[in-house]
């Protein structure tokens, strides 16, 4: 049997919640998606408003009548749980804690969030304290959602840049089962793996999967990269329009580890989000042989 037919292949974007959380939903099937990632509240802003069960009915439902496979929830930037500053780790624990809880109120299992910054303390510590944070949470948490770790693109002073940071993280954590993973193809690009070519693709991933375990990804964020490999510089530029080019995609998109993952786009939105968002999950859609 063809395992490409029996598994429903997910292409989405990051779908706006401005007018209603379900609002995402007709969104998202608008620009031809299977798949897609909201915020659940205004990701620049530390208070959130309480999801009210008719809003979360609604969004459940229209989700169950839509052509929307799998969603994600990214949790806000605000979060740094590696901080050595006490009160902002705890404050960030308990943003997290809430971000999980408004998961499981909508039914979406998982919760993306970037692992964290060493602004006041040095990688090695900030990873730590990540680490311990995790621990933490999972003690006071004990619902369904779990967090999912993205590589970042090692801007300024955030930690998870490289697979063997994340593999450290992971290693502290005692809840493995709440943890999975998230690839950002250009954060990957930039913080030096150069997965355009097929040599360093397959490279890649034969590192996550010794490093962390290809069945621990839940989700891929698929951005090429308006910056050069190495640079460290987190800019997102449409698919095959940036230094990644088109032939990275191709190989994800045939890869069969992959067809069933979540592969989002956050690329930019432009002046019409629509015809930004469908002509890039129609792009990716375009690469699948047949
Ligand atoms: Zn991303
Ligand atoms: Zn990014």
């Amino acid at each position: 049997m063809n395992t490409k037919k029996a598994k429903k292949l997910l292409v989405g974007a990051h779908m706006s919640i401005a007018g209603g959380l379900y609002k995402s939903i007709d969104r998202a099937q608008a620009v031809g998606g299977t798949c897609m990632q909201i915020f659940t509240k205004s990701n620049k802003q530390w208070a959130s408003k309480r999801i009210d069960p008719e809003s979360a009915q609604m969004f459940k439902e229209r989700w169950k009548n839509s052509t929307i496979s799998a969603v994600a929830v990214h949790a806000s930037y605000l979060i740094n749980i590696g901080s050595a500053n006490h009160a902002l780790r705890i404050k960030s624990i308990h943003a997290l804690i809430d971000e999980l809880q408004r998961c499981d109120l909508l039914g979406i299992p998982h919760l993306i969030v970037h692992p964290g910054a060493a602004t006041n303390n040095s990688p090695v510590e900030c990873i730590n304290m990540i680490a311990q944070s995790i621990n933490e949470i999972f003690e006071q948490f004990h619902g369904h959602a779990i967090l999912v770790l993205e590589n970042t693109a090692g801007q300024g002073s955030a930690v998870g840049t490289t697979l063997e940071q994340l593999a450290e993280i992971y290693k502290t954590i005692k809840h493995k089962k709440s943890i999975g993973f998230c690839i950002d193809t250009c954060h990957a690009f930039a913080a030096g793996y150069d997965i355009s070519t097929q040599k360093g693709y397959e490279l890649f991933w034969e590192q996550f999967d010794t490093l962390l375990g290809i069945e621990k990804l839940k989700a891929i964020h698929c951005n090429d990269s308006k910056k050069k490999v190495g640079s460290r510089v987190d800019r997102h530029e449409d698919i095959g329009k940036g230094e990644l080019g088109i032939e990275p995609f191709r190989l994800l998109m045939n890869d069969e580890r992959f067809y069933d993952i979540p592969k989002i786009c956050e690329t930019p939105k432009g002046d019409d989000e629509q015809a930004h968002d469908a002509r890039n999950i129609e792009m990716l859609k375009n690469l699948v042989n047949h």
